[in-house]
């Protein structure tokens, strides 16, 4: 027996009948080697595999539980709507409290519309600018991800990048033809891009974070906003990530440029499927049934992802803002330093609590840059961080993720791995 018998076994039942054992990719373990480790509970800044084994987290399920698992208040609010029923497919009170929430925060969101995926808001405030717009053609960035949605998967990060895939098979030419990929950053292509083409909307991660944390130059968001506005189009900010997770109004709180849309997901669901896209009310007001853009959802607005969601968000106080920047810095901070003392090239790219380490040297400012890493120094790194009892991201091209639970004791698990860790990497 090796101390990760149980899920050899459990992954190799799953290759039976799942592709590649999983329902996402990048939980394969495909970029780093070795066998994907199956969970079986987590309990604040830790998670447990069903072998035993305990890790500090630093996925927190890539973003959603930023309160670390199990917090009493959300376990409470879940436990209360459970009570009362599991769906219905009708309107319910919970709807409306997550909606007004998200409204109070989010100064460009007029009106919001609740979906189960980011995947599922992308998609929906991509039809919705075409639809305002009467126009087809879509700029995104390469490196950026927005869920696995036809259009936008071009060049996108995330797993896409993980598994080095160029361009998805099934997404057929006439679906891609209409998205203009452009490298991050750069302001320049951009501009080009409106003089050639009549552009139905930008859309853009607010501040990167699926190809590693790539913050956008100074400026550049703001630039979209006015250059949207100058030709007709609609700016898009896709706050899935950042929401909620770098401020109580998400990236918007810390650079407040004014999107026409806006999307969200991860923490405003809590741990459960929960996800959002709104903004402008005369846009939000083409969608079906006050207009003509059809869009819906079985399990739009569930009870208990709405509960989660909203318990989420109202336990988010500044306390905890300010635990998930010192940590951040902490972790940030201890994990270059091991690196710089075991001789590995590496960056450290922080934007508010968001932060990840590039493998490189070079400066980090767009897709390019980011594919300089050494991914075998990562996996090194990786796996002697996991043999150790912390879990990382299982790809060299995501962010790390704190919660407010990670206490002293969490981080200096982290910290004491890390001298190893970085050795393996050198
Ligand atoms: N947009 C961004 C910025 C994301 O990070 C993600 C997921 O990682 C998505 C969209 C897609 O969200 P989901 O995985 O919930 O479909």
């Amino acid at each position: 027996m090796t101390r990760t018998q149980t899920s050899e076994d459990l992954f190799a039942r799953a290759r039976q009948i799942v592709p590649g054992g999983v329902n996402s990719p990048v939980r394969a373990f495909g970029a780093v080697g070795g066998t994907p480790r199956f969970m079986a509970a987590g309990e604040g800044p830790y998670i447990t595999d069903v072998d035993g084994n305990r890790y500090v987290d630093l996925v927190c399920s890539w973003g959603p539980m930023i309160l670390g698992h199990r917090h009493p208040a959300v376990v409470s609010a879940v436990e209360e709507a459970l009570a009362r029923g599991l769906s219905f497919g009708t309107a319910t009170e919970g709807e409306v409290r997550l909606a007004e929430e998200i409204v109070s925060r989010v100064g460009p969101v007029e009106k919001v519309r609740l979906v189960s995926s980011g995947t599922e808001a992308t998609m929906s405030a991509v039809r919705l600018a075409r639809g305002f717009t009467g126009r087809s053609k879509v700029v995104k960035f390469a490196g950026c991800y927005h869920g696995h949605v036809d259009a936008l998967l071009a060049s996108a990060g995330s797993g896409v990048v993980t598994f080095g895939l160029p361009d998805t098979p099934g997404v057929t030419g006439a679906s891609a033809a209409d998205t203009i990929v452009l490298p991050y950053n750069a302001m320049e292509a951009v501009e080009e891009a409106f003089r050639q083409f009549e552009i139905a909307c930008v859309i853009t991660e607010a501040c990167p974070a699926n190809m590693g944390v790539v913050p956008p130059a100074e400026g550049f968001n703001r630039r979209l906003r006015e250059l949207c506005a100058e030709h007709g189009a609609l700016l898009i900010v896709d706050e899935v990530l950042t929401g909620f997770r770098v401020s109580a109004a998400g990236w918007y709180g810390l650079e407040p440029v004014e999107a026409d849309l806006m999307t969200f997901g991860k923490v405003m669901g809590g741990g459960l499927p929960a996800a959002a896209f709104g903004g402008r009310a005369d846009v939000m007001a083409l969608l079906a049934p006050e207009g003509p853009v059809y869009q819906a959802g079985t399990l739009s607005g569930n009870p208990l992802a709405c509960a989660a969601g909203l318990a989420t968000l109202r336990a988010c106080d500044d306390d905890v803002y300010d635990r998930l920047d010192a940590s951040a810095l902490v972790i940030g901070r201890a994990a270059s330093d091991a690196l710089a003392a075991a001789g590995v090239p590496h960056r450290l790219q922080r934007a508010g609590n968001l932060f990840s380490i590039f493998f490189t040297d070079r400066p980090v400012t767009d897709f390019d840059t980011a594919r300089t890493q050494n991914a075998e120094a990562y996996r090194a790194f990786f796996h002697s961080m996991l043999d150790q009892g912390v879990y990382l991201p299982p790809s060299a091209y995501e962010a790390w993720f704190v919660s407010a639970a990670h206490d002293d004791e969490a981080l200096t698990r982290v910290a004491e791995a890390l001298p190893a860790a970085a050795k393996a990497a050198a």
